[in-house]
């Protein structure tokens, strides 16, 4: 089935705004690369979430989630199959007592400032992770000494069967950068995160802290992806990156930041090529100066 054919069959329940073909995704990842993608869908609701996910099943179309796109390497060559984008139209966000209930698309920026607007407290951590409410459970996120997984106390989630069931924190079976979501290929629609009255200066107080360490630490202003890799056991990767002489290394545009080794950045007009190289090259070198493998954090889809 070719894209017009897939779109034109989406397009049987969904309106014309929410279906593109050969949408370029690096316009919608942090690292501002990738290809088109052969058919981009945005649903608002469950109800078409559901729709475009059964019709791929359906017709053996391959599919993808994609939240904000800030942990994500698209290839160049684009991705052959659907972009299910689940992100402004899918992001309100409601609070009742001490719970928050966010929807899969809501930017934790968002949420963490709806917190700081209740005066809840247990979410700041989040503030600066550029990811959506459906990332930061699929991948755990977390940052200074936060995760999703402390804060969570339920997700509403579409199962391999394509059933929409709520998981409790346990069942989400949160790790480092790890959930069921990830192993069992579900789909986050929503997650209710509980937290506990807090001052409303002191909430402030640590998100601007935590903002400034970021800023002084991270390179925020070059386009990325975050931490490329996990963090090694008893390790730094960024670090090891440092030590074996790679700040700043280059293929193409891609290259080692020179503020924080962990990050690779996009000087202007990396491709997904030279990110790849680039990986390679410093996991290979890693390897040989202190005999430790580094996994990818990244996610990385699509085609040559
Ligand atoms: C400058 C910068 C700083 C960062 N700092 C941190 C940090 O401190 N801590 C940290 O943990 N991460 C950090 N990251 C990485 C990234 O922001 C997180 O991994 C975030 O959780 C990814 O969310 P996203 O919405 O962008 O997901 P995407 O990148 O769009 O997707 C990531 C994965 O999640 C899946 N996914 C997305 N939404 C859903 C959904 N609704 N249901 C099921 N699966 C879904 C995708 O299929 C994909 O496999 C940083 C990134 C950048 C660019």
């Amino acid at each position: 089935m070719n894209k017009n054919e897939i779109a034109q069959i989406l397009l049987k329940e969904l309106p014309e705004y929410m279906v593109k073909i050969d949408e370029p995704m690096k316009n919608h990842t942090s690292f501002k690369i990738g290809g088109p993608a052969d058919v981009y869908v945005s649903p608002s609701t469950v109800d078409q979430l559901k729709f475009t996910i059964d019709t791929c099943k359906d017709k053996n179309i391959p599919y993808y989630i994609l939240g904000n796109g800030s942990n994500l390497l698209v290839k160049d060559g684009g991705y052959r199959g659907v972009i299910i984008h689940i992100f402004r139209n899918m992001n309100d966000i409601s609070v009742k007592g001490n719970e928050v209930y966010a929807q899969a698309g809501a930017l934790l920026v968002k949420v963490a400032n709806t917190c700081l607007d209740n005066n809840l407290t247990g979410f700041e951590f989040a503030h600066g992770i550029p990811g959506t409410i459906g990332g930061a459970v699929f991948m755990n996120a977390g940052a200074y000494g936060g995760e999703m997984k402390q804060v969570i106390l339920s997700a509403d989630v579409i199962d391999k069967n394509g059933k929409l069931i709520t998981l409790t924190n346990s069942e989400l079976e949160l790790g480092y950068r790890t959930s069921k979501i990830q192993k069992e290929n579900m789909i986050v629609v929503g997650a209710t995160i509980s937290l506990e009255q807090g001052d409303h200066n002191e909430i402030k107080d640590m998100m601007d802290d935590l903002a400034h360490r970021r800023r002084t630490k991270q390179p925020l202003t070059l386009p990325s992806a975050g931490s490329t890799f996990k963090r090694p056991e008893g390790a730094y990767a960024g670090k090891l990156i440092m030590d074996s002489n790679l700040r700043g290394y280059k293929v193409g545009d891609a290259c080692v930041s020179e503020k924080h080794c962990g990050f690779i950045v996009n000087k202007g007009q990396a491709t997904s090529k030279d990110v790849i190289e680039l990986i390679s090259h410093i996991q290979q070198t890693v390897k040989d100066k202190f005999q430790r493998e580094l996994q990818l954090e990244l996610r990385i889809i699509g085609e040559d």
